[in-house]
């Protein structure tokens, strides 16, 4: 953020402009309107009523706990929340559509003004923070999908989508490059999977976003942008930044003038291109829907909503900051994903030591997980089992090294600790005997070696701690070994 992004090829103060539509799922196990299930990858046309295939004469009926998700999403960003809200239909024609509209929020959102806190690199602790702000949040119906794939000349359409609940977070153009939009969707995606109102998993399509973007002049006003639709990728959103940033930056060059347009991201090219000119609010004919009343919220619910909130990312890192003596590093990357949080928490209330943990967690199992390709949701090793290793460490069964080598077979076979350490005898020893054993004959093998280091040699201290802890098969207390030997080395 310190330094202002350069867009590739431009010549003189270009700056480039991004404002984010994203359509997030809302979890719930019902649809906006209608009782179907919403479970993903589904048969298609398996969950869909009456209501969603839009047969005449059906009447929507709001579902209570898709509000209050988006209510406590709103409240989350800390954002005004619309006691009263109205549905209005956004008319179209299109054949993943079936009712010829979609019921959607125009003119009185559900959620007013927000802000979300993003740094550039959440890993860093002086990395700057920036305000992004959030114009609203409304709900709407997501549309069905339509297949082309499936036969050589027809298309199908799947409905299961028809009807699900979205909420459209519209960010203010408040990002100035790629890495900004990027820290700002992984943020908002961190909030969202704290709160609960949506699983944020982009693969899935249940997080979406339409990128907005223009370039100008720095200091001068806002350019023409373009809409790029339906990006669902934090990495496809930052490419699709670049390659529309530098392309209008060509254009205005060459004296040409940017199209108010909508594009399309394709990932295999890396490259949008143009879909249709871009339509305006008075196109879609918009107005209230006269199947819904309007939304009146009362107090108790704003309270249950408010009090229902968990501890979000921000705070959460303070506190582990502050409260536990976690470093920054460690509590910023800890607190970036609920589950990755809720895990830790697991493994501190088994009795581990924070800071302790927190340098285990972030190096050795993220290390581990990384390797498997696996997320913190199905580690091997669960956090009980964890805070068993820890306790291990803690009291001097394992050092650092052997508990490295019990983490592995964790990994392997699941078992418990102290199992594999009682099994395989992997004990660490503080034995001052058998370690003295062990240098004798290390000393007396390497006699050549001995005299070096008597002569001067100061590095060869490393190979003898080396060669009594391969003697002692890693299991010597590595603090008892570096005494005793310079005791022996040094006589
Ligand atoms: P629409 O609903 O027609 O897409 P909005 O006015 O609601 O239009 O704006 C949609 C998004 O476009 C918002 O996220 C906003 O921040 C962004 N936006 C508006 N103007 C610009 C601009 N000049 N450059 C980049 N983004 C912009
Ligand atoms: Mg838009």
């Amino acid at each position: 953020m310190s330094e202002p992004y350069h867009i590739e090829g431009a010549t003189g103060p270009w700056e480039v402009v991004i404002g984010l539509e994203v359509h997030a799922q809302v979890t719930s196990a019902a649809k906006l309107f209608s009782g179907a299930a919403t479970a993903f990858g589904a048969e298609p046309n398996s969950q869909v009523s009456l209501v969603d295939a839009a047969m005449p004469g059906m009447l929507p009926v709001p579902n209570r706990e898709c509000i209050r998700q988006a209510v406590r999403t709103g409240m989350a960003i800390g954002a005004e929340i619309n006691r009263w809200s109205r549905f209005d239909r956004k008319n179209y024609f299109y054949a993943d559509l079936p009712q010829g509209y979609q019921i959607s929020q125009l003119y009185h959102p559900l959620v007013g003004e927000g802000a979300i806190e993003i740094t550039l690199d959440e890993k860093d602790p002086d990395s700057e923070v920036k305000t992004i702000g959030i114009e609203r949040i409304h709900v709407e119906q997501d549309a069905g999908k339509l297949m082309h794939d499936q036969h050589p000349t027809r298309s199908y359409i799947d409905l299961n989508r028809s009807g699900v609940a979205l909420m459209e977070i519209v960010s203010r153009p408040d990002m100035r490059s790629p890495a900004e939009a990027g820290a700002y969707l992984r943020k908002l995606r961190a909030i969202l999977r704290y709160v609960g109102s949506c699983d944020g998993n982009m693969e899935q399509g249940s997080m979406r976003a339409d990128v907005n973007v223009s370039v100008r002049k720095a200091g001068a006003p806002f350019g023409t942008r373009t809409e790029t639709k339906n990006v669902n990728s934090v990495r496809f959103v930052m490419a699709t930044i670049e390659g529309e940033a530098r392309r209008q930056v060509d254009v205005l060059e060459a004296g040409g003038t940017i199209v108010q347009e909508t594009r399309l991201y394709d990932p295999d090219r890396n490259e949008t291109r143009s879909m249709r000119s871009k339509e305006d609010a008075h196109d879609y004919r918009y107005f209230p829907d006269p199947d819904l009343l309007p939304l009146e919220l009362e107090e108790a619910f704003l309270e249950e909503c408010r009090a229902s909130l968990p501890e979000l990312p921000d705070a959460k890192r303070h506190r582990y900051e502050r409260e536990l003596g976690i470093s920054a590093y460690n509590a910023g990357v800890i607190t970036s994903d609920v589950e990755t949080a809720r895990w830790f928490e697991t493994v501190l209330a088994e009795g581990a030591k924070p800071a302790a943990a927190a340098n285990w967690l972030t190096s050795e199992l993220f290390g581990a997980l990384n390797r498997l390709g696996k997320d913190i949701g199905d580690s091997p090793v669960s956090a009980a089992q964890a805070a068993q290793l820890l306790g291990l460490v803690a009291d001097g069964t394992l050092s650092g090294s052997l508990s490295k080598q019990v983490f592995e077979i964790m990994l392997e076979t699941g078992q418990d600790p102290a199992a594999i350490v009682e099994e395989r005898g992997l004990k660490q020893t503080s034995d001052t005997g058998a370690i003295e054993a062990e240098i004798a004959k290390v000393m007396a093998a390497n006699a050549d070696k001995v005299a070096d280091y008597r002569g001067g040699k100061d590095k060869l201290f490393g190979f003898f701690v080396g060669q009594t802890m391969k003697a002692m098969a890693g299991k010597a207390n590595p603090a008892v070994v570096n005494e005793l030997l310079k005791k022996a080395l040094d006589a």
